[in-house]
């Protein structure tokens, strides 16, 4: 019998480089179910019970370009672990959730999510060219392989027309470039016709999952809509082939800036010597590390998560010593609607009147004089505009307090 990695060579060779190279081919032959992984993965009874389990639950698609970098002699291969389900996602931790995030409460229009003043974030599809067994919207991603029509975008538009505090559009999903370039040029014409629109950005795992959907003739098209910004998603450096840089290249010759959003996964990159390497490449690739997540309390990924401890572990080993660039944000993102909270190691040691007290990557320890001139120069803003903290520090409020305390109770009914 031949061994898998024979049989996988021998597939890869007979495919001519034109298929290969068309989107549309790897997603037509995208692996989705267990038949079609086992022919071409070696597995392990224990595994293969787990899969056909998970698979009852969670949807599978790995697209055979993804699938050519899976190291077959490693059952912990990175690439593997990301795309290929497994038994532990049957497992359900006390605190998982189905919409940790509230994705869906905080949801004014179908398909639409406003959760900061300024900012929304589309959901233009459900779709995905590899189903990420770590996805923090498995809730919503992979449930239809219908577009969206476009009677769905038109009624979003209309809120985002109608809501002039929306500056910043985020579009994403599932994968934002999983929808044709005709539906997605329609979505950014019309966003672009919007006035108080200034910025697009999309959300979208193409570049790294499926590189051949980065054309000319697309990147041609998106160049028209600018200020338009791209957020990729690489969680390790084996994910930096010649195919994902060129992808990336084609991106920001045409005038996007790039930025990643890794995801902190227990065995794939939670170690400072992965996430430096990544980083460091995906400078050289002309990506901005942007984001580094917390993983979520979404169903079935809890054997994903690290503590915050080791995100925090990993930005210290950055922060100073690395170009600051390399360095991105570790954020959590509140359960409950809460939304992107960033976590940092301690700097600052200790803060009195005129003093500050901080130190550095190296533990040195120094002293800043803060200044003697202390009036506040007042500055005309307008009021009603600050929510939160901010509206404390401008004193438009004395406090804030959570909803129904029993002390208030007491005092209604008094
Ligand atoms: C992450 C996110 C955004 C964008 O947040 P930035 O910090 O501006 O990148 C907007 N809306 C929702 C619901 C989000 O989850
Ligand atoms: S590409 Fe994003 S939305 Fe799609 S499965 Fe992966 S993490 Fe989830």
């Amino acid at each position: 019998m031949k061994s898998t990695e024979t049989v996988m060579e021998e597939i890869w060779a007979t495919i001519e480089p034109e298929k290969w190279n068309d989107w549309h081919w790897q997603l037509q032959n995208k692996i989705t179910s267990f038949e079609q992984l086992e022919r071409l993965v070696k597995l392990s009874a224990d595994e293969a019970a787990g899969i056909k389990d998970a698979l009852s639950k969670f949807r599978m698609a790995i697209t055979p370009y993804w699938l050519s970098l899976i190291d077959l002699h490693n059952p912990e291969c990175p690439i593997r672990r990301q795309a290929i389900p497994s038994h532990a996602e049957l497992r359900q931790a006390s605190c998982d959730m189905e919409d940790p995030l509230h994705e869906d409460i905080d949801s004014p229009v179908p398909h639409l999510t406003h959760r900061y003043p300024d900012r929304v974030l589309f959901m233009i599809t459900y779709q995905c060219a590899v189903y990420c067994r770590h996805c923090t919207r498995r809730r919503i991603a992979g449930t239809t392989d219908r577009a969206l029509s476009y009677q769905d975008i038109d009624k979003v538009i209309t809120y985002i027309k109608q809501t002039p505090q929306v500056r910043d559009v985020l579009l994403s999903g599932g994968d934002s470039l999983l929808v044709s370039d005709e539906k997605l040029e329609y979505i950014l014409q019309r966003l672009r016709a919007i006035e108080h629109v200034e910025i697009i950005r999309l959300g979208t795992r193409a570049p790294v999952v499926l590189p051949q959907r980065i054309t000319d003739t697309l990147c041609m098209m998106l160049k028209k809509y600018h200020p338009l910004w791209v957020n990729v998603q690489f969680n390790h450096p084996k994910e930096i082939t010649s195919a994902s840089t060129a992808a990336c290249a084609r991106l920001a010759d045409v005038g996007i800036p790039l930025g990643n959003q890794s995801v902190l996964l227990r065995g794939i990159n939670d170690s400072s010597q992965v996430m430096k390497e990544l980083v460091h490449k995906l400078l050289k690739i002309r990506v901005r590390p942007y984001y580094l997540y917390q993983c979520d309390l979404s169903q079935g990924i809890e054997h994903f998560r690290t503590s915050v401890g080791k995100g925090l572990e990993i930005i210290e080993s950055l922060r100073g010593h690395t170009s600051g660039l390399a360095v991105p944000t570790f954020v959590l993102d509140a359960p409950g609607g809460g939304g992107k909270i960033p976590l940092s190691p301690q700097y600052l040691l200790l803060r009195t009147d005129n003093k500050v007290v901080v130190r550095n990557y190296e533990g040195v320890i120094s002293v800043y004089t803060e200044p003697q001139i202390r009036e506040e120069i007042p500055i005309k803003q307008q009021q009603g505009e600050r929510e939160g903290i901010a509206a404390l520090l401008a004193g438009e409020q004395v406090s804030l307090e959570p909803q129904g305390l029993t002390r208030k109770t007491r005092r209604k009914n008094k």
